[in-house]
């Protein structure tokens, strides 16, 4: 099949090496394919696959779906940086030799795919759901504009795992709840409209928890949205310091 990319001239040829693994095979050792790929400018990353697998190998296995970074399922490592496959330019790679990688910190299902169930099941702790008392659900509540710029980061979340496959600590703890997990608890967190209680934070308030990141920004550096995980890992910390105090100085009750 000829991709609408082929229809363009070539601007240079380059390089893939494309990690190759399948867990139906286990014996098999991982090993990397090589394709050689006419680059059209402004080609980005998933186009190359794309044509890879439409032209060349029809094996190849990754995920992608929207094309336009809103989905989150073409995380992948390229040239050893985490990125979304789509939004990346082959061009701005910086070099002719292009290395994909799966992303790190997860088991490999096939090549590119990673098994993404332990990411949505640490997700899923932290309750990523609006939790009210007051209000039977489907009641609408108003937010200022203040009070919604205040989760603004964090609702752009698309939940790639491109900030989880760069953090450092899931590979020497696979229970870390991880900088996605922990930046969307903030969110709710800061909601206006949520009522959790901040004993509820007691959850996180360990080492798998907030008190497990090495403080070290990568997700940030990797995280296509511009979302701070870090800084909501920070945030979580510090309100958890706080129900501490006012606990330890009476102002709350143990069950708040
Ligand atoms: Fe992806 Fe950023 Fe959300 Fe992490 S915080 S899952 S990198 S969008």
């Amino acid at each position: 099949m000829t991709t609408p990319m082929a229809l363009l001239k070539a601007d240079s040829t380059y390089t893939f090496k494309i990690f190759r693994y399948d867990s139906k095979t286990p014996e098999k050792e991982p090993s990397f394919s090589t394709y050689q790929v006419d680059v059209v400018p402004g080609m980005s990353v998933l186009s190359a696959l794309l044509a890879i697998r439409d032209e060349m190998d029809g094996g190849l296995s990754f995920r992608c779906s929207c094309r336009s970074a809103v989905c989150g399922s073409c995380a992948m490592a390229m040239n050893g940086k985490i990125e979304l496959a789509c939004r990346t330019q082959v061009a701005s790679l910086g070099s002719d030799l292009i290395i994909l990688e799966p992303l790190p910190n997860f088991e490999i299902i096939k090549d590119l795919v990673v098994d993404m169930i332990p990411f949505w099941a640490k997700y899923d702790q932290i309750k990523p759901w609006l939790i009210r008392k007051t209000l039977p659900v489907g009641t609408e509540i108003r937010q200022s504009e203040e009070e919604r710029n205040r989760i603004d980061q964090f609702v752009h979340c698309i939940l790639c795992a491109a900030c989880y496959g760069a953090c450092p600590v899931p590979s020497r703890d696979p229970e870390y709840l991880g900088p996605a997990a922990l930046a969307k608890l903030e969110r709710f967190v800061l909601d206006s409209r949520d009522e959790r209680s901040p004993s509820a934070l007691e959850a996180v308030n360990n080492e798998k928890g907030v008190w497990g990141c090495d403080t070290l920004f990568k997700c940030i550096e990797a995280c296509p949205k511009d979302v701070r995980p870090t800084d909501a890992i920070v945030g979580l910390r510090k309100s958890l310091v706080k129900h501490k105090f006012k606990k330890l100085l009476g102002m709350v009750k143990d069950e708040d």
